[in-house]
């Protein structure tokens, strides 16, 4: 009789029962010790939320980079390092599908988070204002002198220059198609005006861009209530990943069902049939092919979205 097959069997698939639950737990035994500290090592990262915590380990934005600048110099380019990064690679991207545009980044928080004026969040590292592209009546694209309102018109009054700007919906769009479809870059929120967000799912629509990545926009895009209008910016917001849980970041808000927890795959309901199953049958009986679909063979929401 195989008796070492069951164990291992049993090991296999309860590891991908066990893994979640771990960090489950690991966040939940840290939620309540959002400080970091010497005598609290695994707190670390962005801890707390986004309206409530710190930021340790930060990484800091260059002032100007591939594609991006800041709009101030103001130390407030930190971010978690993950996100930080994906922010660089999309502004890199449009630059590279669409050169002569520049990303102005706003605030996105302190080197040690907390707050900073005059926002809500931006306290530990998940926040980050991204100045809307913006271009000439004549389409030549010029980095955005600051935050200018763009009317349903899609356009905007620069009072520097006594002028009116475009609202460059086609870098826009290619900045939040980059952002949605980078696994680092989780974005949970994406802050919105309506009508820019009309004119953003319009246009993306209109030139037939992957439909997933349309309903995730769809999805993540919001005019904040509270929170201003959102019209001459995007506020965008990651998710915390389970690695980010086990360090103090907690989550609030929606959960983004295409954002995959790394490192510990979705146990579906075909997953937990087949370890109830296991743990039911005979020891000789293991070795015989499952009668039900493996979790990774069934359809997946994940997979689906
Ligand atoms: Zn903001």
């Amino acid at each position: 009789m195989p008796t070492t097959t069951f164990p291992l069997r049993v090991s296999k698939l309860a590891t991908r029962v066990a893994l979640p639950a771990i960090a489950l737990v690991a966040a939940a035994s840290t939620a309540c010790v959002r400080v970091p500290s010497p005598l609290t090592p695994l707190v670390a990262g962005s801890v707390g939320m986004p309206h409530r915590g710190v930021l340790t380990e930060g990484a800091e934005l260059a002032k100007s980079g591939d594609g991006f600048a800041l709009l101030r110099d103001n130390d407030r380019g930190y971010g978690l390092p993950r996100f930080v990064h994906a922010i660089e690679r999309a502004a890199a991207i449009v630059a590279a599908v669409r050169p002569g545009g520049t990303l102005v980044i706003g605030d996105l928080s302190a080197q040690n988070g907390g707050s900073i004026m005059p926002h809500f969040s931006h306290r530990n590292g998940r926040d980050a204002d991204l100045v809307f592209f913006a271009m000439t009546l004549e389409g030549v694209p010029i980095p955005s002198p600051g935050f200018l309102h763009y009317g349903a018109d899609g356009l905007a009054w620069d009072e520097t220059e006594h002028r009116y700007l475009r609202f460059d919906v086609e870098r826009e769009w290619i900045l939040v198609k980059s952002l949605l479809e980078d696994d680092q870059a989780r974005v949970q929120w994406m802050f919105i005006s309506r009508t820019a967000e009309a004119m953003l799912l319009e246009w993306a629509s209109a030139r037939g861009e992957p439909a997933e990545t349309i309903a995730h926009a769809h999805d993540v895009m919001a005019q904040p209530q509270p929170g201003g209008e959102h019209d001459d910016h995007i506020h965008v917001r990651t998710a915390c990943s389970v690695d980010d849980m086990v360090h103090g970041c907690e989550t609030n808000g929606p959960t983004r069902p295409w954002l995959a927890i790394s490192a510990t795959p979705r146990l579906d309901a075909a997953g937990v049939d087949e370890l109830v199953l296991a743990l039911l049958q005979p020891l000789d009986a293991v070795n015989a092919p499952s009668p039900l679909p493996s979790a990774a063979a069934a359809p997946t929401p994940i997979a689906a979205r």
